[in-house]
């Protein structure tokens, strides 16, 4: 008699590389004929990809760990396993904090999940794979060797064949070197290495015949992507170009871009290459020379001001987002104000606001006080939030008349909330709130509308005839079905 299949949950935290590495080890296990459980209560093996960014998050992940104890206790053969960058910066203290994890897996080790797991059931024993505690001072060839076996995690990438891929990830480069003093990355994902192109280019292919419309490339500081090929460099601009050139992909994107190391040439890309989407996510972090030099950013905000203009001279309609710190080390209120300013003249379409917090083993944490209080760095976020707000709806309210096309991703969230209350009441016919679907422009604005679901996954032509600060409301321009705004509250 045939076993039944082993089961796993998997739960992702934190950024865009998560995603994607906790879909690679989903593929993995899936291969070692593991099936989707969509509850713990059903798992086999449960898996927490963590994020070491901020204190919050690994708290966060703490916290959802402690919620395995009780399971684990009732079921000795269930596998707890934790990855990603808090696995890799702290395993120590999750074993500390919580005995009853089995797997501690940093993310240059994915690949070794299967064996580490079979390893625990056969064994009882923890299993734990990390890159290593690399300091600074090890040497770019000690770092790099130690991190580059991970590479087998993208090339043995396989999607669920049960799973419509209409967007999905590619890695272009992993690790960063960069050593922003407030930041884990370098340590927990190692130094920056860039994949060869055509690895790139085949992926991509492998991805768009599998559905795949729409594909974000991602790095750490994706446009500093240099590989050498031949003997001759390929850059981000020329990665763009093989990746545009692939048959059948409709859009492609790419997260997150460094301000220090952006070339003209890449703009160029995004106006000329007819796949680049007019979307930039440019993070900034602050808006005053001081605080960008205490962090070690290398660039100044003139530079960046810079970028801004040149952005919106050579790409037609782009859109621009950034990510701030508040309260960073020292920051005094002069300080602040100057990122205020920034925010007030660069007409964002949207900002990622977030109160400093200190992270153990970086330069700021070793060298420079955290300084602002809490309630400060409080108000700071709320302040900067609020000002962006007003900004937001200005620019999502000068869309409203215009016609943008739309990738259509699914349901809006209120669509699917009314989708379940109908089921439950048993409605079937007449127009429903169920209808309600959703989308993104090329400028990565949300919009929802009326539709139909055999609309999911196509290209259509939207007319904005409503917007708040996150979402706009529209109607297809091939009919007069709109979606009056803002009387639904719906965020996407
Ligand atoms: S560029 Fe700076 S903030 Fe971004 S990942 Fe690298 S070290 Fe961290």
């Amino acid at each position: 008699m045939n076993q039944p299949a082993k089961k796993l949950y998997i739960e992702t935290m934190g950024c865009q590389m998560n995603v994607l590495d906790s879909e690679l080890v989903a593929g993995q296990l899936r291969h070692a004929g593991y099936e989707t459980a969509q509850d713990i209560a059903e798992a086999d093996v449960v898996l927490v990809n963590t994020c070491s960014v901020r204190g919050h998050a690994e708290d966060k992940a703490l916290s959802r760990l402690g919620q395995f104890k009780k399971p684990k206790h009732q079921n000795k053969d269930l596998v707890v396993g934790v990855m990603g960058c808090m696995a890799e910066r702290d395993p120590d203290g999750i074993i500390a904090k919580m005995p009853h994890v089995d797997l501690i897996c940093g993310p240059g080790e994915l690949h070794k999940i299967p064996a580490m797991i079979d390893e625990i059931v056969d064994s009882r024993q923890r299993s734990i794979a990390l890159a290593s505690s690399l300091s600074r001072k090890s040497t770019l060839l000690e770092r790099a060797t130690q991190y580059d076996s991970v590479e087998a995690l993208d090339l043995a990438r396989d999607p669920d064949p049960d799973e419509n891929v209409l967007q999905a990830y590619v890695r272009v480069q992993r690790g960063c070197d960069k050593f922003c003093t407030f930041c884990v990355v370098p340590f927990t994902r190692g130094p920056e290495r860039s994949r060869p192109p055509q690895q790139i280019v085949d992926e991509v292919k492998m991805l768009v015949d599998r559905g795949a419309r729409e594909i974000t490339l991602l790095g750490q500081t994706v446009n500093s992507y240099l590989h050498q090929e031949d003997d001759l460099p390929v850059s981000f601009g020329e990665l763009l170009a093989r990746v545009d050139a692939v048959p059948g992909l409709e859009r492609l994107r790419f997260v997150t871009s460094y301000p220090g190391d952006w070339t003209t040439d890449v703009f160029e890309a995004m106006r000329d290459l007819p796949t680049v989407c007019e979307y930039l996510h440019l993070p900034v972090q602050s808006g005053s020379d001081a605080v960008l030099k205490r962090m070690r950013r290398q660039y100044t905000v003139a530079q960046f001001d810079e970028l801004v203009h040149q952005a919106r001279e050579i790409v037609p309609g782009i859109t621009l987002a950034t990510d701030l710190i508040v309260g960073f080390c020292g920051e005094t209120d002069a300080e602040y104000n100057e990122t205020v300013a920034l925010v007030e003249r660069s007409n964002f379409k949207n900002i990622f606001c977030f109160k400093y917090s200190e992270r153990p083993a970086t330069v700021a944490e070793k060298r420079l006080p955290d300084d602002v209080s809490d309630e400060i760095k409080r108000h700071r976020n709320n302040d900067l939030l609020a000002v962006q707000q007003r900004i937001s709806v200005d620019h999502n309210q000068a869309m409203i008349g215009q016609e943008f096309e739309v990738l259509v991703t699914g349901y809006s969230k209120s669509a699917l909330k009314a989708q379940e209350a109908e089921q439950s009441r048993g409605e079937e016919t007449g127009w429903r709130r169920s209808d309600q679907l959703v989308g993104r422009t090329r400028g990565d604005q949300i919009v929802v509308f009326n539709g139909k679901p055999e609309q999911i996954g196509e290209l259509m032509p939207i007319k904005v005839t409503g917007a708040t600060a996150l979402t706009l409301f529209g109607e297809s321009a091939l009919s007069t079905n709109s979606v009056k705004s803002p009387s639904l509250p719906v965020i996407g």
